[in-house]
């Protein structure tokens, strides 16, 4: 019915380490129909993006559609990559070096295509049509193995000349804090990353603190069941988690000061840990915000889930070629 309106449609595309989730995506950010296929990394590049095609090209002609129905391709990946020359130039958990996905895709689909760092377009996802849809200015942060996120305002993603802005992750709080994966210390992802946390519970049980969790086969824990055992009353899960949200806020104050941001959204695997991250946020927004009346300020979860990064990329495209 739609393609009868004349109403061009988007192929927004995730890809992640383990599936890659790809939908068909109306102007107004309404799914039509989606898909998952696995991404099978050792395959490399040419295969997965290949794969791709073909399952955009199955989606189109599973729903009627054809090639001419869509604007334009929006794709979120890994970084760090090139929005501008349309390349990931390196991403460690897919193992891709110089990958010219804007430009493969373009040729395989011949449909036009832009690329972006997958939490930036679930920044944009969560902005366009999600919890930050009323926000003038939003900051997302995804939770999760580290933290990534992205900033939106005057109803754009904000990507920088270098386009490297967003690392949120990054934020130094303490510079004789726990070294990041990064190589500098006391980064936001040092202290709130799932990572940080089993770090620290681990360093925490060598030294003899007492927890539920001393007993417990070191590989069996994760930032979940440090979450469980905090839910269950455990001091020392308890303290990590508030201290992974206490920094959160901190950050978040912070850029309510540089920004004036308002909106502070969460997602990721770890923001199902939010009964607990949610007060300590409040707390650490409280001891660095100045800028705004604190009430006016909102901390939130993401609402998108999953979706997010496949309607965001969707709406990425949509601002690249919609006029
Ligand atoms: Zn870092």
């Amino acid at each position: 019915l739609l393609a009868t309106t004349g109403e061009r449609l988007l192929l927004g595309v995730d890809l992640g380490g383990s599936a890659v989730k790809y939908g068909l995506i109306t102007s107004e950010g309404a799914i039509v129909d989606h898909g998952k296929i696995p991404t099978l990394v050792e395959r490399g590049p040419e295969d997965i993006l290949h794969r791709i095609a073909c399952a955009l090209d199955e989606l189109l002609a599973r729903d009627g559609r054809r090639r001419t129905d869509i604007l334009a391709v929006g794709f979120g990946s890994p970084g760090p990559l090139s929005t501008q020359r349309g390349v990931v130039i390196d991403t460690p958990n897919l193992q891709w070096k110089d990958v010219p996905v804007q430009a493969t895709l373009e040729q395989d689909l011949g449909l036009p295509l832009v690329l972006h760092n997958d939490a930036n377009a679930a920044a944009y996802g969560e902005f366009w049509k999600g919890a930050g849809r009323e926000a003038q200015i939003m900051v997302l942060y995804t939770l999760g193995t580290g933290v990534g996120g992205g900033i939106c305002l005057n109803n754009d993603l904000l990507v920088g000349p270098g386009e490297n802005a967003g690392e949120l992750g990054h934020m130094v709080l303490d510079p004789h804090g726990p070294q990041c994966p990064c190589g500098h210390f006391g980064c936001l992802e040092a202290f709130s990353a799932a990572k940080a946390i089993v770090r620290d519970m681990l360093i925490a049980i060598a030294s003899g603190e007492e927890t539920s969790l001393k007993a417990v086969d070191q590989a069996a824990i994760t930032a979940k069941r440090i979450f469980e055992a905090a839910r269950d009353g455990d001091a020392v899960a308890r303290r990590l988690f508030h201290r992974a949200g206490w920094c959160l806020g901190l950050a978040s104050g912070n850029l309510v000061n540089v920004l004036n941001a308002e909106m502070f959204v969460f997602g990721g695997a770890m923001s199902g840990a939010w009964e607990i991250l949610h007060p300590a946020i409040l707390e650490g927004a409280r001891a660095s915000a100045m800028a705004m009346p604190f009430e006016e300020i909102k901390f939130v979860r993401a609402e998108l889930g999953e979706n997010a990064g496949m309607i965001g990329a969707a709406g990425l495209a949509l601002r690249a070629y919609g006029s």
